[in-house]
């Protein structure tokens, strides 16, 4: 089976099992797990944050995030096709009394300066508004076709956020991808950030995890919360000792995925039906549609899985492919005969 459904589906290496087999381990609730204690300090470094703090999910992850940021009765800028506004259960109106306020996203997954502007009110002061109190972006952007955000919009929010003395939070589930793809340094992309997360079991193809760097302060913030949250985990060097791998070995490798979703777009746009914007793909995932008189997006996806391409609808319609360690040129090569076969039969049958 060609696997393109999600990055998440990566399985880990035969060096994490063997990491995971050696990892020397304690009591992280007691803070005395080393080989947690030495994945955090290894993410806090590479980001060039002060601290970072391991947790089991991206999820969770903004979740703790976003209640360190903001009080109770603030609301929180979020981008309408953000991940934390979609598919993470409301999680900060849930637990934190937080008020979610859905900003345009742009088709680049950029949130309009112009847009962000418009969700603090005019007269703070007056007691009928809730008050913004952060900002968060998606980057690299799931539901916007894994775009990157610029170096020179993040700075832009970076100034917008200071001017209005709110902090910015990065949902980067993805973060490597986007330095990989923009060739610069994961701590440059972090730097614009106050917060960051980014998910160790996605593209990195660890098992388990997610990491989320800040300040101490900030940090500090979050252990509680995690624990209130029920994320706080004893032996929790099973998961670090592959995530370290993870971070040593599966950095750099990312640009094979990316030349092979390239391949994939490539490959898609070619054939009639099938509708995809190549000059958008920029990372590890491709978006299409299927355009033809008889054939629909749901009877597509299960055709494609009987001749061994699994394959799913992520929003509005459109079918989302993702790239990932489990994926070669070849199989990029192989989804392509199946989709071609799979349009030239329907062609037919209409005929
Ligand atoms: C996957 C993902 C998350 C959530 O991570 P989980 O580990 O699945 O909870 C958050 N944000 C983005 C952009 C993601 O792609």
């Amino acid at each position: 089976m060609i696997e393109l459904r999600s990055d998440t589906f990566t399985l880990p290496t035969r060096k994490m099992m063997d990491a995971i087999q050696e990892a020397v381990l304690g009591d992280d609730v007691y803070g005395e797990d080393p080989t947690a204690s030495k994945l955090e300090e290894e993410v806090a470094r590479i980001l060039g944050k002060e601290a970072a703090i391991l947790m089991p999910s991206g999820t969770m992850a903004n979740l703790a995030s976003i209640m360190a940021h903001c009080p109770r009765g603030s609301k929180v800028l979020v981008g309408d096709e953000s991940d934390i506004y979609i598919y993470e259960a409301a999680g900060a109106s849930v637990c934190g009394g937080i008020m979610y306020e859905p900003i345009p996203t742009q088709p680049d997954g950029r949130l309009a300066i112009s847009d962000l502007e418009r969700a603090f009110p005019l007269e703070p002061e007056d007691p009928q508004f809730a008050l913004p109190s952060l900002i968060c972006l998606e980057n690299t952007h799931n539901r916007m076709g894994g775009r990157v955000l610029p170096l020179s919009y993040l700075e832009e929010v970076r100034m917008f956020a200071d001017g209005k003395g709110v902090p910015v939070h990065m949902d980067g589930a993805r973060l490597f991808n986007a330095a990989v793809a923009l060739g610069v340094e994961a701590s440059e992309i972090a730097g614009y950030a106050d917060s960051v997360q980014f998910c160790l079991s996605k593209g990195l193809s660890a098992p388990i995890g997610s990491i989320v760097a800040g300040t101490n302060e900030f940090i500090e913030k979050v252990y509680r919360l995690r624990k209130m949250l029920g994320g706080g985990m004893r032996q929790v060097g099973i998961i670090a000792a592959p995530g370290l791998i993870a971070l040593q070995q599966m950095v750099d490798r990312l640009a094979v995925d990316h030349s092979n979703a390239l391949r994939l777009a490539e490959g898609l746009a070619e054939i009639p039906g099938i509708v995809t914007h190549v000059e958008d793909v920029e990372t590890n995932i491709v978006y299409f549609r299927i355009e033809h008189p008889k054939l629909t997006w749901q009877t597509f996806i299960q055709e494609a899985r009987k001749h061994g391409l699994c394959i799913a609808e992520l929003g509005h319609g459109r079918i989302r492919a993702v790239t990932h360690s489990g994926i070669q040129a070849s199989d990029i090569d192989r989804a392509l005969e199946i989709v071609r076969k799979l349009m030239a039969d329907h062609d037919e049958q209409s005929v």
